[in-house]
């Protein structure tokens, strides 16, 4: 069964913390409201969640892929526009 991590790219984050609402098991915030994703892989029972999640995120920084640890690409993004 192969394992799936979240990532956010902070090129393209611009704080909405709807991640953080959407999924508080593995969102957390840093000072500034900004998301800090668990590394750790994502369990079964999240993923529809998790995929929805990424989906609502308004600047497209949300990625889902079964790379620990990988920074997401903006090429891989799509075009974006982070509105502020
Ligand atoms: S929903 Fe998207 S833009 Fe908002 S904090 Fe999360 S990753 Fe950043």
């Amino acid at each position: 069964m192969s394992r799936h991590y979240l990532h956010v790219d902070p090129t393209l984050c611009v704080g909405h913390r709807l991640c953080a609402e959407m999924l508080p098991e593995l969102v957390t915030l840093d000072d500034f409201g900004y998301p800090i994703i668990s590394p750790d892989p994502l369990p079964h029972d999240l993923g529809r969640r998790v995929r929805r999640s990424v989906g609502a995120c308004p600047a497209l920084a949300l990625t889902l892929d079964g790379t620990p640890g990988r920074r997401a690409r903006r090429d891989e993004q799509g075009p974006g526009t982070p509105s502020g």
